[in-house]
């Protein structure tokens, strides 16, 4: 898979893929990195990317040629590559759409800064658009981390133990049941004794009545969805 990420700040980016499990998949030839600034494509004279907003408004906002001519280029080398715009204004990313997307086989992230980014680049350009979250961040760039780590995890090879993706958190909806490590006891605090006996079919039945718990307190709506499809399939 290769990623691209379309950015101001490179050094923002770069950072992530010089340690653990991504620099791994690097090494192992798994995920290939890229980057492209637009600011390399203005054909302002001081290079400029961003201008003032038509209409009015504080701040400045991403102009569009710089990004216009980097993606048509993108395009024109990779017409398979598929443009993911961050943007606040979206749907918000989740797990689904990181197994999906890690079937791709080139994805461009594109980083806002500023006020955002022109909508004419959104409406000409990406393939989608997705947000992390309801709050608002300086730039596109954190969020296109997230998704990138998140996707890459779906890849096959990239996790030493692909079983971790099995039993992790919002697969069928529910949240994953509480771990502990070793030791069973520390500090006078103890794990749920029912983990030590070594009964499987009693420990996964624990595990998955906790799971609900911890999925009823802290995302009701999510155990109501795992209750449907859990019916569905009846
Ligand atoms: N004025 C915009 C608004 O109110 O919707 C916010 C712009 S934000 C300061 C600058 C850039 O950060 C955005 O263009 C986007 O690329 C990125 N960004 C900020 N919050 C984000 C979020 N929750 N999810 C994804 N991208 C985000």
């Amino acid at each position: 898979m290769k990623f691209t990420f379309v950015t101001l700040f490179q050094n923002i980016v770069e950072g992530y893929f010089g340690d653990s499990i991504l620099k791994r998949a690097i090494q192992n030839n798994l995920l290939f990195v890229e980057y492209i600034n637009p600011r390399d494509f203005s054909n302002s004279k001081q290079n400029k990317v961003d201008d003032t907003s038509v209409g009015g408004g504080a701040g400045m906002v991403m102009n569009p040629q710089p990004l216009f001519e980097t993606l048509s280029r993108l395009k024109s080398v990779d017409k398979d590559v598929h443009i993911v715009v961050l943007t606040p204004v979206a749907k918000q990313f989740n797990q689904n759409d990181a197994k999906r997307l890690a079937k791709k086989s080139h994805i461009a992230f594109v980083s806002g800064r500023y006020e955002g980014i022109d909508e004419r680049v959104i409406e000409n350009f990406a393939d989608e658009v997705f947000s992390i979250g309801d709050y608002i961040l300086t730039g596109g760039e954190l969020a296109s981390l997230v998704m990138c780590d998140a996707i890459s995890r779906n890849i096959e090879g990239v996790l030493g133990n692909s079983d971790s993706l099995i039993i992790e958190s919002f697969e069928s909806n529910i949240l994953e049941a509480p771990s502990f490590s070793k030791p069973a006891e520390y500090e006078n605090s103890l794990v749920p004794s029912e983990y030590l006996k070594g009964n499987h079919s009693k420990i996964r039945s624990l595990k998955l009545a906790l799971s609900e718990c911890k999925t009823k307190f802290f995302r009701p709506e999510q155990l109501l969805k795992h209750r449907r499809r859990k019916s569905y399939e009846k």
